[in-house]
């Protein structure tokens, strides 16, 4: 066992907490001054247990802020706000590292988030809240999804301070404090944005990043440009129930099944868009056989039927090609020997942006054709539109992806089934996408799962992406 890390004297801030990563196989050695700052933020970051039911985010936020303060982030600079989300305490962070103004452009804000999703340690093979190094993987809740992007993003703003760097135009970092629940930080940070800092775009660590084929090489650079709405109803009818032995001839649960075999049957109207048919021509190019070839197509003819019906029959594809809704959740009756008074579908859908919750409502009381179906929206809705990959993110990523790789990587924008923070900022009509500096393989996708991980490698990779991004987008 050798540790990993010397503690030097900038270490000692973050060192109070940190029990040190221990390399088994000493994978990461003769590590760069950054690389250990790096590491030990993410390590002793991880060890909060950020999770709703914890409220360990504030103690998050006194840890990143000592930090920043320490490499001379001046106290209004370090702006801390406390959010009360449905109950929970929570805090968000707001970072801005002040530019001389020289580029006469409008300020870029930065987003990640510091809660992750609970994890439960009987559950884990390793401990899930301790950084742990295993065959060239770092393990931890939170080690992708989001507390890397924290990381980064910190470890960004440290080094380029360090370096006595100042960028032409102001920059700010927005950590969210409850991401992956209310979203209630989110959406007061991106008002406070909106009335306050006024960026020119928002770029999200939260989503997008290295797609890496089996050997870990570089395939493509994710860029996440779009959201689908996420809506949920729940779906009620009632009936005067009844003895079980005197049956009526309406019954809830018959029609209830009714109304469901009918969502089942219905396809939302295919949708397609120049960013899901760039996302298709793209990736059609790596994907093999019959689904390759119906993405190259659907790419090109987004009518055409029989790449429609391939696209729409694979799990993996379906939600690019229009709305879904589905089945969740099914309550019904009270007691065996009773005819049902009650009986309640829930339905998720994921609706393709611009269509709406309303026009979805509505096309699905008509597809179920039943009066007597209660539709109820239980969620709190939040559409937003897509974004633009701008020409000068694209060139920036571009850079970046050259400086560390030595090759041009394609950069592929798509669409996102799931939600970020992102969302917030496009409803309020600030482009936003997300560019991850992390790299996964499709089947070291952990994020809300059990033992999640970030293959060392790729964390280590990454950590120049937001440095040479930024001096790209706000350097001379
Ligand atoms: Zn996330």
């Amino acid at each position: 066992m050798k540790a990993m890390y010397s503690t030097g004297a900038a270490l000692l801030l973050a060192s109070a907490a940190a029990q040190p990563v221990q390399a088994h196989d000493g994978h990461v050695q003769d590590l760069t001054t950054e690389q250990q700052i790096a590491i030990n933020i993410y390590q002793d970051i991880i060890a909060f247990r950020t999770a709703r039911g914890h409220q360990q985010v504030p103690a998050m936020v006194s840890y990143l802020t000592a930090w920043l303060k320490g490499e001379g982030f001046a106290d209004e600079d370090v702006m801390v706000t406390n959010y009360d989300s449905d109950g929970e305490p929570t805090q968000g962070l707001v970072v801005r590292y002040r530019g001389d103004g020289s580029s006469g452009k409008k300020p870029l804000v930065l987003l990640a988030h510091m809660d992750v999703v609970d994890a439960l340690p009987e559950d884990w093979e390793r401990p899930p809240f301790k950084l742990i190094i295993e065959d060239d993987y770092f393990f931890g809740r939170g080690t992708l999804d989001n507390k890397y992007g924290v990381m980064n993003l910190t470890q960004t703003f440290l080094r380029l301070k360090r370096e006595g760097w100042t960028p032409n135009r102001d920059l700010y970092l927005v950590f969210s404090g409850d991401e992956e629940t209310g979203m209630i930080s989110t959406r007061a940070q991106a008002k406070w944005v909106a009335e306050n800092v006024d960026p020119e775009f928002v770029l999200n660590s939260d989503a997008g990043g290295l797609a890496l084929a089996d050997d870990y090489t570089p395939m493509a650079m994710r860029v996440q440009a779009a959201e689908k709405t996420f809506a949920t109803w729940e779906l009620t009818i009632t009936n005067p129930g009844g003895h079980s032995s005197r049956p009526r001839s309406d019954n809830a649960i018959y029609e209830l099944a009714d109304a469901l075999t009918r969502v089942r049957d219905h396809k939302f109207p295919v949708r397609a868009t120049a960013l899901t048919r760039s996302y298709f021509a793209a990736l059609g190019q790596s994907v093999p056989g019959d689904l390759g070839a119906a993405m190259r197509t659907f790419a090109d003819e987004p009518e055409n039927s029989e790449a429609i019906a391939m696209l729409q029959s694979n799990p993996e594809t379906v939600g690019t090609v229009g709305t879904t809704c589905i089945a969740t959740m099914l309550r019904a009756g009270h007691a065996e020997n009773a005819l049902p008074q009650s009986a309640t579908a829930t339905v998720n859908c994921r609706i393709f942006p611009g269509v709406g919750a309303a026009a979805t409502e509505a096309k699905l009381k008509e597809v179920v054709g039943n009066d007597n179906v209660a539709f109820n929206l239980i969620t709190d809705v939040t559409e937003s539109p897509e974004s633009q990959l701008r020409d000068d993110v694209r060139a920036a990523l571009a850079t970046s992806l050259l400086a560390r790789f030595g090759k041009e990587i394609p950069i592929i924008p798509y669409m996102e089934s799931g939600g970020t923070d992102g969302m917030h900022y496009r409803t309020l009509g600030y482009d936003a996408v997300a560019i991850s500096g992390a790299g996964s393989r499709p089947q070291d996708m952990f994020a809300h799962g059990l033992n999640e991980r970030m293959y060392v490698d790729a964390f280590l990779n990454g950590l120049d992406h937001w440095v040479i991004m930024l001096k790209e987008l706000a350097g001379d």
